[in-house]
């Protein structure tokens, strides 16, 4: 039953209004040098919500000197870390009070349902803010026993200027999680949102500057990968670059900030993560789990857990209640109430999966329920259960990033070990057992960042998040991004009398 897809015909208009299109450079929202703007647009309808700023090559050489400026002459790494922290609290509680609005314009940017935007992404982005305000003030070095007659002290500093590039997925929650462990450990910033969906990082970049962050600490360029990405990830004067998006752009980035100055990268990219169903789950758990661990986002997470792997013994009952479970599944306007799945983002995403469907056709898959476009406007695409799936197939082994679950049937867990493995990728794994040695068996012997027992996308701030093999380099969240953020320095010190 997709006839919820017809109220797109009259998109329901959001009640918020869009007041920043332009570049925030050194506290002021401005046009670009060359004057350029480029259209955002409604993935449920396919028209343009507004113009926004096109940043290219001369708006990030002023973004990232102002950016230079204010960390060479503070105030911000110099200030207290306890001032720090005030600001970010301060930043919490507006996102906090102006929750419906950014949940608004991430729906309109992004086309993710409203409720999901409302209640599970602004209160995880708050709480996030909240988690690095309170690491600013317990940032400190070590000293250490050296051999001589020494006394070592390591310092923990701000690295400098930090270059940011984030996806359309999750917007604000990728703004978030770059802006919180960069300014909590005193840095400065320039960030690249996402063409896709300029809106809701602007209007949170206004929040930081009500919340007192002084001008020039964050910079914020809408514009293209190739135009303003890549002279951000090859400046000379940017001290440290961190990404998100698709493996193939990670290794541009990679590559720019190794030919210009050598700046540290860290990156979070693509997966096919395995959902490993054993032979003792309840499978009506199990098939609920692993349906949201893949439709979550309407497919658009790096994590999805892509690869449902279902012990053989359960394997025909899992598919027909999964089948059931994604027929059931409201597709519709992503503004309308109990809606799990809006359209995709844009029409090459909207392509991509559709071309990925019919390869899953052609390889000799079965199509369990699914497989086509929804309706006439937008890119709404229906939810689509593939069985029988082999690891040969292109649906088993690329990234899809849609609503198209991909069933596979195992036999051992040696077997499935090294299936599940077998992939570039390593950034997520799901396990679902109620025996505790399988489960201890696979957490060690899965090659991936994350492994959910039993649950899938928890996203609590202080749990690490990044990827193996070709999903990443380092951590986001928790402990782990405040040191992609900070250098160490030894200072080193005679001890006039060692004796003592
Ligand atoms: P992308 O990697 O091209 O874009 C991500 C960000 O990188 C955007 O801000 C983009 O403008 C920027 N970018 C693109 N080219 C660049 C360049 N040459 N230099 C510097 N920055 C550049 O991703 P996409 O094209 O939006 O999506 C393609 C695929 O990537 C998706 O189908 C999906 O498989 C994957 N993806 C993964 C994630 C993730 O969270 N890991 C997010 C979005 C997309």
């Amino acid at each position: 039953n997709y006839g919820t897809a017809a109220a797109i015909e009259e998109p329901i208009k959001p009640s918020v209004s869009i007041e920043h299109t332009k570049l925030l450079i050194n506290g002021q929202f401005v046009d670009s040098v060359s004057g350029k703007t480029f259209p955002t647009f409604d993935p449920r309808t396919g028209e343009v919500i507004t113009h926004v700023a096109e940043g290219g090559k001369e708006d990030v050489d002023l973004a990232v000197a102002v950016a230079r400026k204010a960390f060479d002459e503070g105030p911000w790494p110099k200030m207290t870390a306890y001032e720090r922290s005030l600001v970010l609290l301060r930043f919490a509680d507006l996102l906090e009070k102006h929750t419906e609005e950014l949940a608004k314009l991430e729906t309109w940017d992004n086309g993710k349902p409203y409720e999901q935007a409302l209640n599970v992404e602004l209160p995880i982005c708050v709480r996030l803010i909240r988690y690095y305000a309170g690491w600013a003030d317990k940032i400190h070095g070590l000293t250490a026993q050296a051999d001589g007659p020494h006394h070592v002290q390591t310092l923990h500093e701000p690295i400098g200027v930090c270059g940011q590039i984030i996806p359309w997925n999750f917007p604000l929650l990728m703004f978030v999680w770059k802006v919180g462990p960069a300014l909590a450990t005193g840095n400065t910033i320039v960030l690249k949102t996402a063409e896709q969906t300029p809106l809701s990082a602007n209007f949170a970049a206004k929040l930081l500057l009500q919340a007192g962050l002084p001008d020039g600490v964050l910079n914020v360029i809408s514009g293209f990968g190739p135009t303003a990405g890549a002279p951000l990830a090859s400046h000379m004067d940017v001290d440290k670059l961190a990404f998100t998006g698709s493996t193939e752009t990670g290794k541009i980035v990679q590559s720019l900030a190794a030919q210009s100055n050598l700046k540290p990268v860290t990156l979070e990219l693509g997966g096919k993560s395995p959902f490993i169903i054993a032979a003792d789950a309840d499978v009506d758990q199990a098939v609920e789990l692993a349906h949201f661990a893949l439709f979550f986002n309407q497919g658009q997470c790096c994590c999805a857990g892509s690869r449902t792997f279902v012990h053989e013994s359960i394997y025909d009952e899992f598919v027909s209640k999964a089948t059931a479970r994604a027929i059931k599944r409201t597709v519709g306007d992503p503004f309308k109430a109990g809606i799990e799945q809006g359209p995709q983002i844009d029409p090459e995403q909207f392509d991509k999966v559709l071309s990925y469907i019919k390869s899953g056709n052609e390889s000799g898959a079965t199509l369990e329920t699914g497989g086509n476009r929804i309706g006439s406007t937008g890119y709404f695409v229906e939810p689509t259960v593939f069985s029988n799936v082999t690891d040969d197939m292109k649906i088993a082994k690329d990234e899809i990033f849609g609503p198209v679950q991909s069933i596979l049937k195992f036999k051992d867990l040696d077997e499935v070990i090294r299936r599940a493995n077998a992939t570039r990728y390593g950034l997520a794994a799901g396990v679902f057992t109620k025996n505790i040695d399988t489960a201890n068996t696979l957490t060690r012997a899965l090659r991936v960042g994350t492994v959910w027992v039993n649950c899938f996308d928890v996203f609590d701030a202080a749990i690490p998040f990044g990827g193996y093999k070709m999903s990443g380099i380092g951590r986001e969240k928790g402990i782990y991004s405040l040191h992609n953020y900070l250098q160490v320095k030894a200072v080193v010190e005679p001890l006039k009398n060692p004796a003592w």
